[in-house]
């Protein structure tokens, strides 16, 4: 009898758990996605670790994790490789900052970059080895999307959202409310006001990432991350993943799909 009570207990308790780990996404037929296709330069710094096969499946699963992130988020578009260009002008060292990489691909590949500039929908990104002395341990990636619309710098080996991250910064998708709190000395609501005027009217007031269950969303500064962006539909488990005045990065995201649509 006591063996037959802790076996119902164990299995309520199962139960449970299966429910609380319960990713709910809204229903949504996505049609007639956005193609954004993306540029990857490989620095020296990879070229000279890691095969060709292996950071073009590091590629591969940055695009995979995007492409799911995007659907379960209800935004029409669709992460599609553009090109791999192996760049060993660029070292990937300690002296290039990311304007400076960018200068770099500018003056090598100047039919490149104006190709790429000249379509919106078009990102293109320069693929560091992930531990160089440059940055701190937890640096992945980084966008200046107020000077650089479309280009972004990412570590070879990090976790599968980084691209899907950096692509949401450049959609103007803001960090977390506690991550940017961090980051602008306490000031976390008035970002428009620290980039110029010509892009103020980018930040909305719903696109800031979300913490749910311990995960955060892509935008979200977390130590796991779930695979879609901060969303008022999204759940996890009893816990919703964002809210709509403050964390829809989702909505960021399909209005980012649109005006790429309208270009
Ligand atoms: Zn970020």
């Amino acid at each position: 009898m006591k063996t037959k009570l802790m076996l119902v207990l164990l299995s309520a308790g199962i139960c449970w758990q299966v429910h609380a780990d319960e990713i709910r996404l809204p229903k949504c037929q996505i049609e007639d996605a956005v193609e954004t296709p993306i540029t990857f330069f490989i620095s020296e710094s990879v070229i000279k670790h890691f095969d060709t096969f292996v950071i073009e499946g590091h590629i591969q699963r940055w695009l995979n994790f995007s492409n799911k992130a995007l659907k379960n988020s209800c935004v029409p578009m669709l992460r599609t490789l553009d090109k791999i260009v192996y760049a060993p002008e660029i070292l990937g060292e300690e002296s290039e900052e990311f304007e400076v990489v960018h200068s770099f691909l500018e003056y090598y590949y100047p039919g490149e970059i104006e190709r790429l500039n000249s379509d919106k929908a078009k990102f293109y990104g320069l693929v560091f080895k992930k531990d160089i002395s440059q940055f701190t341990s937890d640096w992945c990636g980084e966008t200046m999307s107020s000077v650089y619309p479309q280009f972004f710098t990412i570590g070879l080996t990090c976790v599968d959202s980084v691209l899907e991250h950096e692509l949401g910064h450049l959609a103007w998708a803001n960090h977390d409310m506690e991550t940017l709190s961090d980051q602008t000395d306490g000031m976390p609501f008035d970002l428009s006001n620290q980039v110029p005027l010509s892009v103020q009217s980018k930040y909305k007031k719903h696109s800031y990432g979300y913490i749910c269950g311990g995960k955060g969303t892509i935008m979200a500064y977390a130590d796991e991350t779930h695979p879609f962006y901060s969303s008022p539909d999204i759940s996890y488990g009893d816990i919703v993943c964002g809210n709509a005045h403050y964390a829809d990065n989702a909505r960021v995201l399909r209005e980012h799909a649109l005006s790429l649509r309208g270009k």
